[in-house]
């Protein structure tokens, strides 16, 4: 099976949204048109010739460089199903060893052309998205170092080809009686070299912890060099060189081995979700629960708005309909509630007793477990993206922005964010749908996910306009209520202007030199993370 080129997932991989959602979408936005679709072949056919030199390991096939030519973002997607794309690369190289990624270095550094790393192309802020440009640009993509390299079970340690993706590296690491632990949304497609250049975060990180804490070393190829990372499980010389590279966004380097650090598999695993009438009990049963030191390895709080979206593209769950009468006794109607859905995560005896404990605090709350719905969330994690597809394909288009911040002021940003999505289209008297939950907790405060939908314009343009005008407005919203500007999806194009706000010039500067030290022809994915000086 190959994978789909302007979409999710695997060819012929498709959801269907549910009567409910798309009654649900009519009521709040209007009935949506769709928009036609453009054909690979006729996309390839103006794809202009590529611009550099030959090389064998370099495919200059037109099709094969409009599959490289972005990643996931609401830009990329539209360019990809209208067919008009900013830039093509001018190539693309499958290496399938150390020593050919340094050929291909070499060659870009010879020939002066750029080159972007490419893992599963899914980052969703245009870290992987081709840009007109002078020079000829090479994708060069890690697909073929996908292997185990090395298994330490008394180390807790595995090396891995970078561009191995979550699935097949969970699979090796299960059978073998292990986990690393890491579960992006982005999960199927998404690469072990990709989830460290852009600081990926896993639903379980409660537990595993984020990709830094388990990114344990690697080698990486540079144009001014090689790079070890041994795998050291404490070091105090000096600063740690791995935090230079995590979040580094092919702009230091190509990752070619990682080496990650294993937890056991879990004995058991439970999905208890429950239901609260109030928002604000349920975010400080959140932050309770954080500092209780309970076996936990998920705490994912929706608001009431995403509760009843979530229902309604879950086409009502079996069983949603019994549990109504239950949670009306203490006056909770499910689709109106915030729904808090948790995993307990670990050993049998403190995974029951954990789960024991869970059920107190959050009665204390005013939360009610409600059964299966926790189960079926599990069943479907990976399911939201072939939804995007299918609701562009009924004419909707579906982003989403990510934040963090301190608990104090975790409230107040969610309305600010929501606010501004919600009337940024109000001057085109179109409507916004948008949601929010927060998925990953920290003692000090909780990220912010916030999806919104709207309908796609009648033109591609007009649509990009409208995206534009919505991703500005939220953008704006978390920087002037203090949010970081992106908690797991990286900078890449679209974040990019608000990084000097957000570090200080002092700090840019400072990432600009070091790129410069790795990197000083400045040919590694430019434009990325950071403005390139002239
Ligand atoms: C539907 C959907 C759900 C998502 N859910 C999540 C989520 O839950 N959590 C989360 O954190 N993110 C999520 N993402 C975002 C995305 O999956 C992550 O950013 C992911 O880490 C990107 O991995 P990738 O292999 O696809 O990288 P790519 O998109 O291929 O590349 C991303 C960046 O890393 C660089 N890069 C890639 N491989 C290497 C390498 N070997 N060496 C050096 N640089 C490299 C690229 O140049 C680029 O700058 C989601 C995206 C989508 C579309």
């Amino acid at each position: 099976m190959s994978r789909r080129w302007n979409g999710w997932g695997e060819d012929g991989a498709r959801a269907a949204v549910p009567g409910s959602a798309v009654e649900l979408l009519r009521d709040r936005l209007g009935t949506g048109v769709p928009r036609p679709d453009a054909a690979l072949a006729t996309v390839a056919q103006a794809v202009p010739r590529g611009r550099l030199a030959s090389h064998p390991l370099v495919s200059m096939e037109a099709a094969a460089r409009v599959q490289v030519a972005c990643g996931q973002g609401f830009p990329d997607l539209l360019a990809l199903r209208s067919g008009r794309f900013a830039a093509f690369p001018d190539g693309v190289a499958r290496p399938s060893s150390r020593e050919e990624v340094r050929a291909l270095l070499e060659f870009a550094l010879r020939t002066g052309a750029n080159v972007i790393p490419w893992g599963g192309g899914t980052s969703v802020a245009g870290q992987v998205r081709a840009l007109p440009s002078d020079a000829p640009v090479l994708v060069l993509s890690l697909e073929r170092m996908s292997g185990l390299l090395s298994f330490q079970p008394e180390a807790r340690l595995a090396t891995f080809g970078a561009g191995i993706a979550g699935r097949h590296l969970e699979a090796q690491l299960r059978a073998r009686g292990c986990t690393l632990g890491h579960f992006p949304q982005s999960f199927e497609l998404s690469t072990l070299g990709g989830w460290v250049a852009t600081r990926s975060r896993g639903q379980q990180s409660l537990r595993y912890g984020r990709i830094e804490d388990l990114f344990a070393g690697g080698h990486l190829e540079a144009p001014a060099g090689a790079l070890d990372l041994p795998p050291f499980p404490a070091s105090s010389a000096g600063p740690d060189v791995r935090e230079w590279i995590l979040g580094s966004e092919g702009r230091l380097g190509i990752l070619t081995e990682v080496i990650v650090r294993l937890a056991p598999l879990p004995e058991r695993e439970i999905f208890p979700a429950f239901a609260f009438r109030d928002l604000e009990r349920a975010r400080a049963c959140v932050r309770a629960l954080v500092a209780h030191g309970l076996p936990l390895s998920m705490l994912r709080l929706s608001t009431p708005r995403e509760t009843e979206v979530s229902l309604a593209a879950a086409g009502r769950p079996k069983g949603a309909g019994l549990l109504e009468p239950v949670l009306a006794l203490r006056g909770i109607k499910l689709g109106g509630s915030a729904l808090l859905v948790t995993a307990v995560t670990g050993r049998r005896a403190p995974v029951r007793s954990g789960a024991r404990e869970l059920g107190r605090v959050v009665r204390e709350w005013g939360g009610v477990r409600v059964p299966g719905l926790g189960g079926a969330w599990a069943r479907s994690r990976f399911r939201a993206p072939y939804l995007r597809d299918a609701l562009w394909d009924l004419g909707y288009g579906v982003d989403t922005v990510e934040t963090a911040t301190t608990w104090d002021a975790h409230a107040a940003l969610q309305a600010a964010l929501e606010g501004a999505l919600a009337s940024a289209l109000q001057p085109e008297d179109e409507r916004t749908l948008v949601f929010s939950h927060l998925s990953h907790a920290y003692p000090t405060g909780a990220n912010l996910y916030t999806t919104f939908v709207f309908r796609l314009a009648a033109d591609p343009e007009a649509t990009l306009a409208r995206w534009r005008r919505l991703k500005d407005a939220a953008s704006r919203a978390i920087v002037a209520s203090g949010g970081t500007i992106s908690h797991q999806h990286g900078v890449g194009m679209d974040h990019r202007l608000y990084l000097p706000g957000e570090k200080g010039p002092l700090a840019v500067e400072a990432m600009r030199k070091l790129a410069a030290v790795f990197d000083p022809s400045r040919v590694l994915n430019p434009g990325k993370l950071f403005e390139d000086r002239p």
